[in-house]
């Protein structure tokens, strides 16, 4: 008899009729021989209505009572699912998240969650009871018993740390739609649905998947090694299965990562490449990296930041055993895309023979701004020059001297609380092998570049600049910083660019300006009109090849990519918003996410 962990979307219990059905499926899995315990949305849209009228009364109501209010949503459908369950002859009994024993910070509205006291559930279970438990909700840790909610969208995250704390054998989270599809359908109609994604692939592809999973739910899913599902509530079809790695015993003590990053990871075994003053038109990346990938050279980070004129800089790194032969393929490209003499540009090569890569990971920074920050400030305590950024949803990478990587790491180890292992180089595992290059691809339309201009090279400057956006409130999306460097009166500057949502653009210019002005930087442009297409794979790490199709799917379309910035399993090229959709879609076709090998096969 195993024990499962079922939770159900607002949707799923919407009505009358629908929690009757949720409780014949409960009652048929607990007829499988299973223990159950159930996890359950506030109804339909009522959330939102709560949080309406609360906003109807107040324009800034306390938070304590927001929680307070928003937390009687589910206890609405617990009362009503285990009354069907009841009605169906099946034992059950509903449990508010203070009964149940989920204790999370005081934090209101955005309380992680420290740990679950199991007794009582176990106790339920044992005597053969579905146990229906509401989501989203907890109680602080202090006598004071004060009812706290995790977040929007947090019952996918009661559900998962239930499992992980009951040592379930699965965890299903049942929605509206039939499971994660390898892009916005309603985008791209042709997007398939995924019979399976790693917890990391789909932490990275955070912007597609947050409406049907919580990024926090797939965060404690790979931490606990829970096996966890999504599907549709209407049909049995077997849906998404998102894989976490081998599940290992761990305390429950601090079960939700009360910090920001849960590792750091690094590899010493790296050299940059940089090519300067590359003409800026479609097809130069395709071109370059499509040599490498003629070659069998697998590229690692790639980034290409803003530019000026009508030339751009693309800088990538390799592992050392291969610098030779990349460096090669970008002499031999150079003169080749000089080849047009409009572009007038005089491309040169740089080398690094050792550069090491530092990176921080963790599903805790999303949406929490400063984490980026704290990295490049305690490189710059630390007297470490940041050489290449380049950011993702769940990691930002950093490429130092060589010399200076154990500083670095210690320091972040420090600053973050937690242990550092280095990046294995490995011959890809057989797992790995069979996985697809691409998983999943998404477009970002809400976001806006900012760029600084000739930023002083010295430690320091970006952490300052980050800093301030920090305590600003605004979170950065991708970081990028250039590889020209320009004396301007005898100091060597870097260009800076980043992206952030388009609703703190106005904040986030304001912020740098004024941090411009301080740190005696240059000009600061603000672009609106910019899209963001991504690709994620954990198939990609080890595969050359992969930067490479991607860039030539966008140079067939005409599409100029004004900034890339990859991490080991995502690769982010920034195109001009009118582009944006047909980017989407000629990268989602280019990796075959439409499925059209299986229609042609079957046709
Ligand atoms: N009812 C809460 C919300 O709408 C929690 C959830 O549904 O996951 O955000
Ligand atoms: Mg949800």
């Amino acid at each position: 008899m195993a024990l499962v962990v079922q939770k159900f979307g607002g949707t799923s219990v919407g009505s009358v009729e629908r929690i009757q059905a949720v409780a014949q499926r409960v009652q048929q899995t607990v007829a499988a021989g299973h223990q159950v315990a159930v996890v359950v949305s506030a109804m339909g849209k009522t959330t939102d209505g709560l949080v309406k009228l609360a906003n109807e009364i107040s324009e800034s109501p306390s938070r304590r009572e927001m929680d307070m209010l928003l937390s009687t949503g589910e206890q609405v459908s617990i009362a009503l699912l285990t009354m069907a369950l009841h009605s169906l002859g099946q034992a059950a009994i509903s449990l508010t998240g203070a009964q149940v024993g989920i204790v999370t910070e005081a934090d209101h509205s955005r309380a992680r969650i420290l740990d679950i006291r199991t007794e009582r559930l176990q106790r339920h279970l044992d005597e053969g009871k579905v146990v229906v438990v509401a989501g989203f909700q907890g109680v602080s840790p202090s006598s004071d018993f004060e009812i706290t909610t995790l977040g929007r969208g947090g019952s996918d995250t009661s559900a998962v740390a239930l499992a992980a704390a009951l040592g379930a054998s699965k965890c299903e989270i049942y929605t509206d739609v039939p499971g994660i599809l390898t892009t916005d359908p309603r985008l791209v109609p042709e997007a398939q649905l995924m019979a399976a994604i790693t917890c990391d692939e789909m932490l990275e592809l955070a912007s597609l998947g947050a409406k049907v999973l919580h990024p926090r739910a797939v965060e404690i899913a790979r931490n606990y090694g829970v096996p966890l599902v999504v599907r549709s509530s209407w049909t049995d079809e077997p849906g998404t299965y998102v894989e976490a790695p081998a599940r290992h015993p761990k305390s429950l003590d601090g079960l939700e990562l009360v910090h920001p990053v849960d590792a750091i990871e690094f590899d010493t075994d790296q050299a940059k490449v940089a090519l300067l003053r590359i003409p800026d038109r479609p097809g130069v990346a395709a071109r370059l990296f499509g040599e490498m990938a003629a070659q069998r050279l697998n590229v690692d980070l790639i980034i290409q930041s803003i530019h000026e004129g009508n030339t751009n800089d693309i800088a990538f790194t390799v592992v050392r055993a291969n610098l030779p032969q990349a460096e090669a393929v970008a002499a031999a490209i150079a003169p080749v895309l000089r080849g047009n003499i409009a572009d007038s540009s005089q491309a040169e090569i740089f080398v690094d023979q050792r550069v090491a890569k530092v990176s921080i990971v963790g599903a805790g920074m999303i949406g929490r701004p400063g984490v980026a920050a704290r990295m490049f400030s305690t490189l710059a305590a630390a007297g470490v020059n940041i050489q290449m950024i380049s950011t993702s949803e769940v990691k930002v990478s950093c490429t130092v001297q060589i010399d200076q990587c154990d500083r670095a790491i210690n320091a972040l180890c420090q600053a973050f609380q937690v242990t550092c292992s280095p990046l294995k180089s490995e011959p890809p595992s057989p797992v790995a092998t069979s996985m697809p290059d691409v998983r999943g691809a998404v477009l970002d339309l809400k976001q806006v570049q900012v760029a600084m201009r000739q930023v002083p090279d010295l430690p320091g400057m970006a952490a300052q600049i980050f800093e301030r956006l920090a305590t600003a409130g605004v979170s950065v999306d991708m970081i990028i910083q250039s590889q020209r460097c320009r004396l301007v009166g005898g100091q060597p500057t870097r260009d800076i660019a980043f992206t952030v949502a388009q609703a703190e653009a106005a904040q986030a210019q304001s912020v740098v300006a004024s941090a411009a002005a301080e740190l005696g930087c240059g000009a600061v442009a603000v672009n609106r009109a910019i899209a963001k297409v991504s690709v994620v794979g954990l198939g990609m790490i080890n595969r050359p090849g992969v930067a490479a199709r991607m860039f030539a799917a966008l140079a067939q379309q005409q599409i100029n990519i004004q900034m890339i910035a990859t991490s080991e399993i995502k690769i982010s090229c920034l195109v001009s918003e009118a582009d944006g959709l047909k980017a989407l879609k000629a990268v989602h076709g280019a990796f075959q996410l439409n499925g059209a090998t299986e229609m042609a096969a079957s046709a």
